[in-house]
């Protein structure tokens, strides 16, 4: 098990993730039917070009969870993530949730977000996010048949990565059983990391999300987890998400590059990719269960 000592090698690192929804969010998550609501979406690509121009500004790289939808949509865009050196991953096709989707309908919507990828800028991606953060029983098995390497849709940690599992099982009546770790990297993500809570007004069937805050307390949240993780932890990863169309605007983009600020006022942190960090994190390491996971409630899988 790998504790926070084993880590230090590693140093502090922050992700910049970026899900590149454009429309699709609004089309799949929030079944819109207007053109002022999918307007707001129209908004991502205008938030990418100010993000790239940030990025640059920092020397820091970026990884955009990019749905087929959006690749298709905002060619232009997506090449130039590519272009200024930025990593490309998968985000489904139209935002759909896993969870609502039959095996074979998932594995459809993975292989057309492929296919997006490849047609638009030739790039096969390793690493996966799936829209709403909201796996299905059959998301791992699917992400490790495709040749993904990592995911990033969970949050069983905060600063190190972990191996993702296939075969939990659990119900009210029965103890926990943990399912078989395969070499699938999960690198975690928290709601209070993410943007979109934070500052979107939301209003559609069944959705009722308040947003609209000043940036200033999730600039407070970023700091004082970065300082934790520098300070008590030493080592780890940072994983911060956000959405072009929601940090994209000028008051929320002042606010990242504070952040930026504080992050490279601190020694022995850097930025990386989402794809080097997992990379780096599985050198030498087998798949295995959390640290303190009980052992007898996994050996349905051992036998
Ligand atoms: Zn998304």
């Amino acid at each position: 098990m790998i504790s926070d000592h084993d880590q230090a090698a590693d140093g502090v690192t922050v992700t910049l993730t970026f899900d590149f929804d454009a429309y699709s969010t609004w089309i799949g998550t929030f079944g819109a039917r207007s053109p002022s609501m999918l307007s707001r979406g129209e908004f991502g690509p205008i938030g990418v070009r100010r993000i790239l121009d940030t990025l640059d500004r920092y020397s820091a790289p970026g990884t955009f969870f990019t749905p087929g939808h959006t690749a298709l949509a905002f060619p232009d865009h997506v090449r130039e993530i590519r272009d200024r050196g930025h990593e490309l991953a998968h985000h489904g096709w139209v935002h759909e949730n896993p969870v609502t989707l039959e095996a074979e309908e998932e594995r459809r919507v993975l292989e057309r977000g492929l296919e997006a990828l490849w047609e638009i800028a030739e790039v096969k991606p390793v690493g996966y996010r799936s829209p709403a953060w909201d796996n299905s029983p059959n998301t791992v098995s699917l992400l490790l048949e495709m040749g993904f390497e990592y995911e990033s849709s969970m949050m069983g940690s905060d600063f190190s990565p972990y191996w993702c599992r296939i075969g939990d099982e659990w119900s009210e009546t029965e103890e926990y059983r943990f399912g078989k770790p395969v070499p699938l990297v999960e690198l975690p993500v928290a709601w209070h990391l993410d943007d979109w809570p934070q500052f979107e007004y939301v209003i559609a069937p069944g959705v009722s999300m308040q947003g609209v805050r000043s940036p200033t307390p999730l600039l407070e949240i970023w700091i004082a987890e970065l300082s934790f993780l520098h300070e008590r932890v030493g080592s780890g990863n940072l994983n911060l998400t956000m959405h072009p169309q929601v940090i994209g605007r000028g008051h929320r983009l002042l606010m990242l590059e504070q952040f930026l600020d504080f992050a490279s006022s601190l020694d022995g942190v850097s930025f990386r990719l989402a794809r080097d960090v997992a990379c780096d994190w599985r050198q030498g390491k087998s798949p295995e269960l959390p640290d303190g996971a009980g052992p007898a409630r996994a050996a349905v899988w051992d036998s």
